[in-house]
């Protein structure tokens, strides 16, 4: 391997996120237990994110208004503005959660910042991941900062060109096969799978890797024996 730059993913790789988003969910669900049971809620939230995503893209700033639009139509757009008004609130606060790094994710920038350049490559709201990244305390680590509207295929041959590196000596660390490990591979870098206890139901796929450039491992400080000579 003659790996140069070492891209992380940050939602739910760097810090904690999907479970901020279940969690606002389930205020939804709640907010609107009158009209639907939980779940029927929760498919519809799904199925407005799902076409909006070409318009709206990534992000809290997406999500709320996803849930303003379902909540408008399971009521028939009768819509109490009390409820209207919880949903913004909600979104509001997510924007201002705290970031809570994941085990393990300090010390392995530390101890991978000395040999190779590391970067960050995520999707969402610019001013969020901003947001996000400066009030990590690990904002000092990285070299660049990518905020991306996709994360397919020719998304990172765009990155890799970029960085002005050879894809091979390109390594993508995330949690996400469908956005962190498939494109990548297919780009002709290496990618490393680090699985979250819970993933967003758009990212989940059903995949068997087999590519000598795929890893997966079980917590992130697990990459270092594979990267430190
Ligand atoms: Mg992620």
């Amino acid at each position: 391997m003659n790996i140069k730059v070492i891209a992380f993913d940050a939602d739910d790789t760097l810090w904690v996120n999907e479970p901020y988003f279940l969690e606002n969910e389930h205020k939804f669900c709640a907010l609107l237990e009158d009209y639907l049971p939980h779940h029927s809620i929760s498919q519809e939230l799904f199925k407005t994110q799902m076409q909006n995503l070409p318009l709206y893209g990534y992000g809290v700033k997406c999500f709320t208004l996803c849930m303003v639009e379902t909540a408008l139509r399971i009521t028939d757009n009768t819509l109490n503005v009390k409820i209207l008004e919880k949903i913004i609130e909600n979104g509001k606060e997510m924007l201002q959660k705290p970031i809570e790094l994941l085990d393990g994710v300090e010390e392995t920038l530390q101890a991978l910042s000395k040999d190779y350049r590391i970067v960050v490559a995520t999707k969402g709201d610019l001013l969020d991941q901003e947001r996000k990244l400066k009030k990590s305390g690990i904002e000092h680590f990285f070299h660049h900062i990518e905020i991306m509207s996709e994360k397919k295929t020719p998304d990172y041959e765009k990155l890799i060109k970029h960085l002005d590196i050879q894809p091979e000596e390109f390594l993508m660390i995330g949690n996400s096969i469908k956005s962190d490990v498939l494109p990548v591979l297919d780009a002709g870098g290496y990618a490393v799978h680090v699985p979250y206890h819970t993933t967003w139901a758009y990212e989940q796929v059903e995949h068997n890797i087999d590519n000598p450039k795929f890893t997966k491992v079980d917590v992130i400080k697990d990459i270092l024996p594979f990267l430190l000579a």
